[in-house]
C-alpha cells in the first residue's frame, strides 16, 4: 500500500455562517503519517473544521495547506483526501464491491480496474466474502468497513472521519476503533477523526487537538494532553482530572493520584459524597472547603482494607509534585 507523509496545515482557518463564528482563525501543523482526533464538546466547530479540510464547505478565511500546496480551493475529489461519513452514506442498490469502486466509476476507469482495486480494498478490511451482497445485508460494523473501503480506494493522503464510530453499539465501537488504528499504520497515511468521547481519542490518538469555542485550546500527544492539561476545560473534558482553587491559584490533579485515609492522618478534610464500584478502581467522590468537589479513583483491594460510606468524613492525600498548574 501507499505511504504519504504529506504534511496538511490549517493556516487561520475561519468557518462563518451569517453571524455565527464557527471556527475561529485556527493554526494547526498535522503530524504527517499520524492519527489526529479532533476532540471537543459538541458546537465546538470539529465537523465544520473537517468539512473544510473536505471541500465539503467553503472556508471563509484563511488557507488549507497539503504538502506545501493551498487545497483550499480545490474540489474534494481534487484535494488527496476522502472522507468517510458517519452514516457511511452506502447506496442501497450498489453491491458491497460497486458502492467501493463508485468513486472510480466516476473518474472514467473501466469496470475490470474498477473491481480489481476495489476487490484490494475489500480484503484489507477483511470483507472480500460479502463483494456481493446489499448494504442492507450487511451488519453495521461491516457497512461502516465497506465506507472505509469506499474513501480509501482513492489513495488519499488523509483521510477524514466524523464520528465514525458513533452508529455502533459499544462492544463493536472498542472493536472498530482496534481496526481503524491498525488500517492507519498499516496505510501509513495521516487520519483526522472527529470525536467528542475522550476514551475514544484517548484510545487512537498520537495526537489530539482539543477544540472549545471554535479554536484549539491544546494540541499534543495524547499522553501530553492528558498529564499536562493546559486549562481547566482540557483538564475536564480529557476526564480522570479533579480541578482544584488553592490559595495559589487552580490545579488540576489526576483522580488516580488522590488518596483516601482517615481525616487523622492528614490531608484535605472533606466529606464522602458517593462510591462507585467499577470494578478494578472504585470512584469516591467527596465535598471539600469552598464547596469543591474532589475524585479519587481508588484501587479496589486498597478501598476495601479501609472502605468508607458516604456521609463519612476523609482526608484526602496527593503528593504536590502531581498537582498541575492550570493556566486559565
Ligand atoms: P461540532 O462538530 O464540534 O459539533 P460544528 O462544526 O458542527 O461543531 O458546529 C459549530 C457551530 O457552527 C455550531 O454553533 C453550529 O450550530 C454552527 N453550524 C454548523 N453548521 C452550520 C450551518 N450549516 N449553518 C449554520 N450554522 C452552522
Amino acid at each position: 500500500m501507499t505511504t504519504s507523509h504529506k504534511e496538511l496545515e490549517l493556516v487561520s482557518v475561519t468557518k462563518r455562517y451569517g453571524a455565527t463564528v464557527a471556527v475561529d482563525a485556527i493554526h494547526h501543523k498535522f503530524q504527517p503519517g499520524g492519527y489526529a482526533c479532533l476532540l471537543g464538546p459538541s458546537g465546538c466547530g470539529k465537523s465544520s473544521t473537517l468539512r473544510m479540510i473536505a471541500g465539503h464547505e467553503i472556508v471563509s478565511d484563511g488557507s488549507i495547506l497539503l504538502g506545501g500546496s493551498d487545497i483550499s480551493d480545490l474540489p474534494p475529489a481534487k484535494r488527496g483526501t476522502a472522507m468517510m461519513f458517519q452514516n457511511y452514506a452506502l447506496f442501497p442498490h450498489l453491491s458491497v464491491a460497486d458502492n467501493v469502486a463508485f468513486s472510480l466509476k466516476m473518474r472514467g476507469e473501466d469496470r475490470q480496474t474498477r473491481l480489481a482495486k476495489a476487490g484490494e480494498m475489500l480484503e484489507l478490511v477483511d470483507l472480500s466474502a460479502l463483494s456481493d451482497r446489499l448494504p442492507d445485508q450487511l451488519s453495521g460494523g461491516q457497512q461502516q468497513r465497506v465506507a472505509l473501503a469506499r474513501a480509501l480506494i482513492t489513495r488519499p493522503d488523509v483521510l477524514l472521519l466524523d464520528e465514525p464510530l458513533s452508529a455502533l453499539d459499544p462492544f463493536l465501537r472498542i472493536r472498530m476503533r482496534g481496526e481503524l488504528r491498525r488500517l492507519q499504520r498499516e496505510l501509513g497515511i495521516s487520519f483526522v477523526h472527529v470525536t467528542h468521547g475522550q476514551d475514544e481519542a484517548l484510545a487512537l490518538a498520537d495526537e489530539i487537538v482539543v477544540m472549545n469555542n471554535a479554536v484549539i485550546e491544546q494540541a499534543g500527544s495524547a499522553r501530553d494532553v492528558f498529564n499536562a492539561p493546559r486549562t481547566a476545560f482540557v483538564a475536564q473534558f480529557i476526564g480522570g482530572h479533579n480541578v482544584i482553587a488553592l490559595p495559589q491559584g487552580h490545579f488540576a490533579i489526576r483522580t488516580d493520584a488522590v488518596g483516601i485515609g482517615d481525616p487523622s492522618a492528614g490531608g484535605m478534610e472533606g466529606s464522602i459524597l458517593a462510591v462507585e464500584y467499577q470494578g478494578a478502581h472504585v470512584a469516591v467522590s467527596a465535598r471539600v472547603a469552598g464547596d469543591q468537589e474532589v475524585s479519587a479513583m481508588v484501587p479496589e483491594a486498597q478501598f476495601f482494607t479501609n472502605p468508607f460510606n458516604p456521609g463519612d468524613p476523609v482526608g484526602l492525600i496527593w503528593d504536590d509534585a502531581n498537582l498541575h498548574k492550570l493556566t486559565a
